[in-house]
């Protein structure tokens, strides 16, 4: 009850490669990236993630995932983790690179969209996949590789790819046990 070094409880659970975690939890000493114990640092990041239809507009049609964006909001989550250094400068060197891979994707889906426009369809389709190869290719290995993602988010609850097998474990292990389906109201 009065553990004065213990940290906030949350829940957590494994699912296959995913590790399944409590919103605003704060994760135990171990990089989320490498497992290392030492040289950590603390850092807070919060997560998106889009409805998985955005992702299967995406491979239709740039422009049809852009307008989908305006109408439906990203989710979004806060975890406080510790992450080593090196393992920090290479996530941040990731996300330039997913930055990088967005702005690909911007500028020729409005390319292919504008030659459209002009009734050149072969262009189109072409370079709709020039636009959008190279941001999934860099989703499903760069960002996975170097950084942790979001695969879903709910109320409560993130699901996130890329949190290292040693730190799943620990994560999993400093959780409280899971909540009895009834509880005692009150406070
Ligand atoms: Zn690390």
């Amino acid at each position: 009850m009065s553990a004065p070094e213990a940290a906030a409880p949350y829940a957590a659970r494994q699912n296959g490669e995913y590790l399944v975690v409590d919103k605003g939890a704060s994760l135990p000493g171990v990089c989320i990236k490498c497992g290392r114990t030492d040289g950590l640092h603390g850092r807070s990041h919060t997560f998106q993630s889009f409805d998985p239809a955005l992702y299967l507009a995406f491979l239709v049609s740039g422009a049809l995932a852009l307008i989908l964006l305006l109408w439906v909001r990203p989710k979004r989550g806060t975890l406080e983790f510790p992450i080593c250094d090196a393992c920090d400068r290479r996530w941040r060197r990731a996300s330039g690179v997913w930055t990088v891979a967005l702005l690909w994707l911007f500028v020729w889906s409005f390319v292919a969209y504008t030659l459209l426009g002009l009734g050149a369809v072969a262009a189109f389709l072409v370079l709709e996949i020039i636009a959008v190869i190279p941001a999934a290719l860099v989703r499903w290995t760069v960002s996975e590789w170097y950084t942790v993602v979001a695969i879903e988010i709910n109320d409560e609850q993130l699901s996130l790819a890329g949190v290292h097998e040693t730190a799943r474990q620990a994560i999993v292990a400093g959780a409280t046990p899971p909540k009895p389906l009834v509880e005692p109201s009150g406070g």
